[in-house]
C-alpha cells in the first residue's frame, strides 16, 4: 500500500504500546525508534518505522521532512473547559493579597461572574474567544480535547456553549468531544434548594440528548455543591441515557466522589487531590482513569495530587489542561505536564501515558488514538527537542513546531495553516 504523506527524517520517535488504561510499571515502558518515518494514507497510519519507507512512495504521496525533529502522539487533553465568557483578571489583585475565595464570591467574583458573562455573550463572541484558546491548545500540540459547558447554569446558556464548541469541532483541526455539565454550580436562584437544581438538570439532559450536543455528564461533586447522593442520582439518569459519565471529585475536601466514580463505572474521576487512601485504592482496581490537573494546583498554590502512590495503587493515570477562567486560565498541556514531572514527581515515559493512551481512554477513544502505529489515526507532533527527558527539563515553553491531525499538516513551525 502506498502512502498519502509520509514523515522522514525523524530523530526520534517515541510511542506508548500497551492498550489502556495503562498502569503501574507499564507506564514506564515506551517505544523509541531512531531515525524513523510515518507513513500515513486516508487519515489513518499505514507504517511506523525507520529507515525504509520507499515502498510507501507512489507519485502522489508528498514526503514531509522533519528534519531531525522527535515526534510523539498528538496529546489528548481529556478536561477542559473551553467555551465560557469574559476572563476574571480583575480579580487578580485581590487573590494575591490572599482574599479567600468566599470573599471573591461575595463581591459578585468567581465563578458567578463567568456564568453572567457567558449568559451575556453572543454566539458570535463565544466563538471567536473559543477560537483562539482552540488555536493556543493545537499549537502546544492537542489534537484531541473534551470540553465541558457549565457557565450557563441554564438550559439556554449552556445549549449556546454546547453549539459554539460543536461549530468549533466541524471547523477546527482540533477534535472536540462534548460534556454537559449544567452541575457545575448552584445557580443563585436555586441556592437553597440543591436537590430542586438538579432535578432541573436531570430534565435538561434529555433536551441535550435530542439535539446530541455531548456525549458525557459532568458533575462538581464538593462540600456545598453537589453532594454525593444528589452527584450519584444525576449521573445514574445520565447513564440511563447513554452519556458517558464523568467526576470533578474530592478536589477541596475528601467527600467521596471518587468512590461514586468506581461504582458508577465512570470514565474518569477528575482532581483528586484531596481522595482518601481508601478511595484511592477502590480506584487502582478499578479501569477509571484518574485524571490529575496539576496546573490547577499550581494556579491555587495547592498541595498536587499525589501521583505517585496512586500509579502504586494501580491508577490509571492521566493529566489534563483543565483550562477554566477562574482556577486556570492556560491551555498550556505541556506545562502541566512539566509540572507532572516537578511537583508530582512522574517520569517522562508515565507523563506521555499520560496524555496519549489513558487520556484516550477517558475519552473513548482508545482504538483510534493514543499510540502510533498501524491502524490508529495519523495524529501526531513534531517537536525541536532532542530527546523525551529535555521536553520536562526545559519548562514554560512550547516545543511543539508542526503537527499533523488524521495526516493533515495543520501546525507549521507554531503557526496554526489547516481548518476543515
Ligand atoms: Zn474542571
Amino acid at each position: 500500500m502506498t502512502a498519502d504523506l509520509i514523515v522522514y527524517n525523524i530523530s526520534k520517535l517515541y510511542t506508548p504500546y500497551h492498550k489502556p488504561p495503562v498502569k503501574k510499571e507499564k507506564l514506564r515502558e515506551i517505544i523509541m525508534i531512531k531515525d524513523a518515518f510515518i507513513a500515513v494514507k486516508d487519515e489513518m497510519i499505514i507504517a511506523v518505522g525507520s529507515d525504509h519507507y520507499e515502498m510507501y512512495i507512489d507519485s502522489d504521496t508528498s514526503l514531509y521532512n522533519a528534519q531531525g525533529k522527535v515526534c510523539f502522539p498528538g496529546f489528548i487533553d481529556a478536561h477542559t473547559h473551553l467555551v465560557f465568557g469574559g476572563s476574571r483578571e480583575h480579580e487578580f489583585a485581590d487573590k494575591l493579597e490572599g482574599i479567600p475565595y468566599i470573599e471573591i464570591l461575595k463581591k459578585g467574583g468567581g465563578i458567578l461572574s463567568s456564568v453572567e458573562m457567558t449568559r451575556n455573550a453572543t454566539f458570535e463572541e463565544l466563538y471567536e474567544k473559543s477560537l483562539k484558546s482552540l488555536d493556543q491548545m493545537l499549537r502546544f500540540g492537542s489534537t484531541t480535547i473534551e470540553a465541558k459547558s457549565g457557565y450557563g447554569l441554564n438550559l439556554e446558556t449552556e445549549i449556546k456553549q454546547l453549539e459554539v464548541a460543536k461549530e468549533l469541532n466541524q471547523f477546527h483541526p482540533v477534535d472536540i468531544l462534548s460534556t454537559y455539565m449544567g452541575a457545575h454550580a448552584i445557580p443563585i436562584d436555586y441556592k437553597d434548594n440543591h436537590e430542586g437544581y438538579v432535578d432541573q438538570v436531570i430534565e435538561d439532559l434529555k433536551v441535550i440528548k435530542e439535539k446530541e450536543l455531548a456525549t458525557a455528564v459532568d458533575v462538581f461533586c464538593e462540600d456545598h455543591v453537589f453532594d454525593v447522593n444528589l452527584s450519584r442520582k444525576l449521573l445514574n439518569k445520565a447513564k440511563k441515557l447513554g452519556f458517558d459519565v464523568k467526576l470533578h471529585a474530592d478536589e477541596i475536601v475528601s467527600l467521596g466522589g471518587t468512590a461514586l466514580a468506581v461504582e458508577l463505572e465512570a470514565k474518569s474521576a477528575d482532581h483528586l487531590m484531596a481522595a482518601s487512601l481508601k478511595d484511592l485504592q477502590e480506584l487502582g482496581n478499578s479501569n477509571v482513569i484518574g485524571n490529575l490537573l496539576p496546573s490547577t494546583a499550581f494556579y491555587l498554590n495547592k498541595n498536587y495530587a499525589n501521583a505517585r502512590m496512586m500509579i502504586d495503587l494501580g491508577v490509571g493515570v492521566a493529566i489534563s489542561s483543565d483550562y477554566n477562567p477562574g482556577s486556570t486560565p492556560s491551555e498550556n498541556i505541556q506545562f502541566a505536564m512539566q509540572l507532572g514531572a516537578l511537583k508530582m514527581k512522574m517520569t517522562p515515559n508515565e507523563l506521555l501515558h499520560s496524555v496519549t493512551v489513558n487520556a484516550a481512554y477517558a475519552l473513548g477513544l482508545e482504538k483510534k488514538l493514543g499510540i502510533l502505529d498501524v491502524g490508529y489515526q495519523g495524529d501526531f507532533l513534531l517537536l525541536d527537542i532532542p530527546n523525551i527527558e529535555y521536553f520536562f527539563y526545559h519548562y514554560g515553553i512550547n516545543h511543539v513546531k508542526d503537527v499533523f491531525k488524521k495526516g493533515r499538516l495543520v501546525v507549521k513551525n507554531e503557526r496554526v495553516i489547516g481548518r476543515k
